[in-house]
């Protein structure tokens, strides 16, 4: 069975990359005309590591990546609110965590794709989706088609064919904050600990996550009822008019940050969904469940994705329709559950209320983060660890 995927994203490589370790023949199109991310880096929660794990490319992850032990919550004048034990999780889950340079990760899973033969067909932008007896057509930007029995959309949050082509519609949720986001690197050694840092703002939030002691990834948000405009000239002066005052590792990441290794994002996610596919056509990864980025899951999820496609496609490859149906009931609830606590944390975060942060603060202090860090575990486990 031929399966195009659309998208060269961590959905669409993961996924090549199972399918074809079960046996299928995949071709992955990418609009772009070579490699490219926008994210800075990622933390490869237990559950992700599962996955990498059965995709056999944990050593190649490892050798390039952070432990991160700990997840303190801070003030913006550094007092301390609070700590998730990232050990405890990974302890519960039976599986690391990670921190990543997003470029590391997307270059190793690309690889491994090469490795197993397949090379991302870039310049393929899709433009349109339509049926055509038992086959859907794809039909290229470049005035190519191609004609298949199954299509599985991978083509991230912003514009999604195939979840239009799926839902009828493709609408994106703005949730009212800007992420500028960012790689730091230094020749000293700047981080003593592989620990994250979280400092919370009054509408407002920069977060610091290390992958060595030389290396960090961070992401500077504030509140923003408005979508502006991206200039990157200005976006250390942006960000020095928000973030002055606030602990000196927050100014070294601005100021040593070079700024054509800063992005700045209006941040999008969907709204969950119930239907995933249509005539032979399954959306996955951001097109099937963006979530904001303070859920910290949603490479995580596009990995389980994967995983959990390439399962259901060959217990079932008779029954595409059966197999669809399955991957959807095993994916949409986590999912909605990991949109939905990501739309909350961010609607904390980014409340630009004094009061409201104040109380905030001071129930994150009085917060049983065990009780938080297993939490987590037990969400970020669901149909997957110990299933
Ligand atoms: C600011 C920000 C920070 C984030 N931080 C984290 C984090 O710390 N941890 C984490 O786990 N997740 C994080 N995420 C989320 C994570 O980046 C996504 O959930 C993940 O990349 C989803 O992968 P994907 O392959 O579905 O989508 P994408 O990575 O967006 O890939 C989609 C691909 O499809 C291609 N494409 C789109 N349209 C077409 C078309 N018409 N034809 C052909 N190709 C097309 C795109 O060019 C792209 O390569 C963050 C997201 C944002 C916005």
């Amino acid at each position: 069975m031929k399966i195009p995927i659309l998208g060269g994203g961590v959905a669409g490589v993961s996924t090549a990359i199972a399918l074809k370790q079960k046996g299928f023949d995949v071709t992955v199109y990418e609009r772009h005309k070579t490699e490219t991310n926008i994210g800075a880096g990622i933390v490869v929660w237990p559950n992700a590591t599962y996955v990498l794990e059965k995709l056999r490319i944990i050593s190649q992850i490892k050798a390039v990546s952070g432990y991160p032990t700990r997840m303190h919550r801070l003030s913006h004048t550094g007092e301390n609110l609070g700590s998730i034990n990232i050990e405890a999780i990974n302890k519960i889950m039976g599986y690391s965590s990670f921190s990543i340079l997003r470029t590391d990760f997307q270059n190793i899973l690309i690889s491994k794709l090469n490795e197993l033969g397949i090379f991302i067909n870039y310049n393929h932008e899709v433009t349109q989706l339509q049926i055509n007896g038992e086959k859907t057509i794809t039909h290229f930007k470049n005035e190519k088609i191609s004609s298949a029995d199954i299509i599985i959309g991978a083509d991230g949050r912003m514009s999604s064919l195939a979840r239009q082509y799926v839902l009828g519609e493709n609408k994106p949720v703005y949730q009212g904050f800007i992420n500028w986001i960012g790689v730091f690197e230094s020749e000293k050694k700047v981080f003593q600990n592989i620990v994250v840092n979280d400092y919370w703002g009054i509408g407002e939030r920069f977060g610091i996550v290390p992958v060595s002691q030389y290396k960090a990834y961070w992401a500077g948000g504030i509140a923003s009822a408005k979508i502006g405009r991206k200039q990157p000239t200005h976006y250390k002066k942006e960000l020095h008019s928000i973030f002055s005052g606030w602990p000196t590792l927050v100014d070294e990441m601005i100021v040593q940050t070079p700024t054509s290794r800063i992005n700045k994002v209006y941040v999008h996610d969907h709204n969950p969904i119930k239907l995933w596919h249509k005539n032979n056509v399954i959306v996955i990864g951001d097109a099937a469940h963006a979530p904001l980025p303070t859920s910290g899951q949603g490479a995580c999820q596009a990995l389980e994705d994967a995983w959990h496609l390439a399962n259901c496609l060959t217990s079932n490859s008779t029954n595409i329709a059966r197999a669809f149906t399955q991957f959807t009931q095993l994916r949409s609830e986590k999912t909605a559950n990991i949109i939905s606590s990501g739309r909350r944390l961010a609607s904390s975060l980014f409340n630009p209320s004094t009061e409201f942060c104040k109380v905030r603060n001071e129930n994150s202090k009085a917060t049983d983060y065990s009780r938080v860090a297993s939490g987590m575990a037990h969400t970020w486990s669901q149909n997957l660890i110990n299933a």
